[in-house]
């Protein structure tokens, strides 16, 4: 795929430290596009669609805001709470949009798996299917969110 100037700027954005803490990349050497390719695939073996995981991870966010900072039970199987930071952070992508700083965690009871996003990832992988480089602080392991969610 022939980059235009615009990914490369994409790019570079994203690797920024001034935009996240250590950027969204990571320590990940691959450009978005092949992140955005390999992370496709892991869905699509997850049974699940970036749709799905989406609307469900902002359900559980949606539950454990409820709980203002305390643990919330989401159902039966999920336990989860948030924590909000000051200020916003803005998409990487070219458009307009800010998101309140905002992390969740959400437990899978049965397993014990615990796995965190902030509003951000949400929309990331909504809207851009993007789930962040490995190595970022918040980079959402595809296969683990859809054992941990569902
Ligand atoms: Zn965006």
């Amino acid at each position: 795929m022939k980059e235009s100037p615009q990914s490369r700027n994409l790019e570079q954005i994203l690797r920024s430290s001034k935009m996240a803490a250590g950027g969204f990349m990571g320590s990940d050497s691959r450009s978005v596009a092949e992140i955005i390719d390999a992370d496709a695939f892991e869905v699509s073996k997850s049974g699940y669609t970036t749709g799905q995981l989406s609307v469900r991870m902002q359900e559980i966010t949606d539950a454990a805001k409820r709980g203002l900072g305390t643990r919330v039970e989401v159902d039966a199987q999920h336990q989860a709470i948030v924590e909000e930071a000051r200020g916003s952070i803005a998409c990487p992508w070219p458009h307009l949009r800010r998101f309140v700083k905002r992390v969740t965690t959400v437990k899978h009871l049965d397993s014990g798996q615990i796995i965190c996003w902030t509003d951000l990832n949400i929309h990331l992988i909504a809207e851009h299917g993007f789930f962040e480089g490995r190595g970022s602080a918040f980079r959402v392991e595809p296969g683990k969110l859809a054992k941990v969610i569902f």
